[in-house]
């Protein structure tokens, strides 16, 4: 049989060429052969060069989506199984005791629009490509040979799909098991439902981030007043012993907490109290069990609200934190919908940062990836403005390890994460 071939217009920009993962359509001259949606397809350049192949999708706007830069690789069930065994081997080389993580990451683990998220014994996949959907036993089977997983959960409920000609799916792919899974991180655990949680469940691209929380949770004592002389046990402005013993911790609200992850690594690094904010009942729950699951309880309290009237609410009331956190979903979800998203980025960040204490901290996130990191940091400046601030920025940080990002591919690179502290001016 022969392969298909794309011819590439002369006057392109080299994108291929500075390693990005897709061809879009007016970048392609002409198509020989006859090629069906999925198939294997080879691009070469204007004077029929090879530069890789991928898989063929007419109606997607991602018509090229590269999976080997070689032409003599076949691309078949063998090159699955290799790549996600690579794949795997490079989770255990760099993060050795995650035995919870990413093990494939789309484009920048060379597979184009599969995620994989290992939770312990259990896997769950995402599919959001037609070149993988008509290939997915080859994952499946892969997935059985390697982790010889309690079950395999498929997450295929995202609305991407639609733009590659996929009917959203979700389910068990073979027998049904327990969707509720016990993580460990950073030495906590965690429970989170594979089927019922955001995404395939849980966010491992922040647990770099979340440790990157620990030295900021103590220290805080002084500030709210309490003196410690010599031996003698603390005490308050008005002279009285104080008994907490985390007295020296800092007072937080976790913003958009779904899981609590945030709250959990604030208690567990010293903080004093946590609030978690969500607007998700279940979510809500779902943190509070995870808070009673790692002896937290006392240190926190849930609150169901929509953040943005929170927010704004506690401004009114003059209410103020020692760490403020905010995680909020991706608002843009497409390149048309990114200027109000920044509104919303901008109005929650100016009302989060009013609620910090003059020296305390903001921690920030955003996870769409049509926001580039300059334009976070510049719509942060704005708020900041506006709330009569002025930020330091103590850590700039991104997707943890096991979300490689493929330099040419800014798709790839999507979670930005900072740490301010906040000053009044
Ligand atoms: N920090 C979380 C992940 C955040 S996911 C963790 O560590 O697991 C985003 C969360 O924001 C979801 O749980 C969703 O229910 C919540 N959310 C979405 N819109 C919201 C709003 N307007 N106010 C409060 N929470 C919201």
């Amino acid at each position: 049989m022969t392969v298909a071939k794309a011819f590439l217009k002369k006057n392109r920009k080299k994108r291929l060429e500075q390693g990005h993962p897709w061809v879009f359509p007016g970048e392609i001259e002409k198509i020989e052969g006859n090629p069906q949606g999925g198939d294997v397809i080879h691009i070469v350049n204007h004077v029929g060069h090879f530069l890789a192949q991928g898989f063929y999708n007419p109606l997607s706007q991602l018509i090229i989506r590269v999976i080997t830069y070689s032409n003599e690789v076949e691309v078949d069930q063998n090159l699955f199984l290799q790549k996600i065994e690579q794949a795997w081997k490079r989770r255990q080389w760099l993060v050795p005791d995650a035995t919870s993580c990413r093990v494939v990451h789309g484009e920048a683990d060379f597979l184009p629009g599969l995620i994989i998220d290992k939770y312990e014994d259990v896997l769950v996949v995402q599919i959001l490509s037609l070149g993988v959907e008509i290939r997915r036993q080859w994952v499946y089977d892969a997935l059985t040979q390697i982790f010889n997983p309690r079950g395999i959960y498929e997450r295929s409920d995202v609305p991407v799909r639609r733009l590659e000609g996929l009917q959203e799916r979700e389910g068990f792919v073979d027998k049904p098991f327990d969707t509720k899974v016990t993580v460990s991180e950073n030495g906590l655990r965690i429970l989170v439902d594979v089927a019922e949680g955001q995404k395939t469940g849980y966010f491992f691209d922040q647990r770099e981030n979340r440790a990157a929380l620990k030295p900021l949770m103590t220290g805080w004592g002084a500030r709210h007043g309490i003196k410690v002389e010599g031996d003698t046990l603390p005490v308050d402005a008005k002279g009285k012993t104080v008994k907490n013993p985390f007295w020296d911790g800092a007072e937080v609200l976790d913003c958009f907490s779904h899981t609590g992850s945030f709250m959990l690594h604030s208690c567990l690094y010293g903080a004093k109290k946590v609030t978690c904010v969500d607007i998700s009942e279940k979510a809500v729950e779902m943190a509070k069990g995870n808070a009673l699951l790692n002896g937290f309880l006392h240190r926190t309290e849930f609150m169901a609200a929509n953040a943005f009237d929170y927010l704004r609410e506690q401004v009114n009331e003059k209410k103020s934190w020692d760490i403020v956190i905010l995680d909020p979903p991706a608002f843009a979800k497409n390149r048309q919908s990114i200027e109000g998203a920044i509104r919303g980025y901008k109005e929650i960040n100016l009302q989060g940062m009013k609620l910090v204490r003059n020296g305390g901290i903001l921690v920030t996130a955003s996870c769409s990836y049509h926001l580039s990191a300059a334009r976070f940091l510049s719509m942060l400046q704005e708020a900041a403005a506006d709330a009569h601030k002025v930020l330091r920025l103590i850590e700039f940080r991104r997707a943890g390890i096991d979300h490689p990002v493929l330099l040419g591919s800014e798709e790839t690179d999507y979670l930005k994460f900072a740490i301010f502290e906040v000053f009044n001016r």
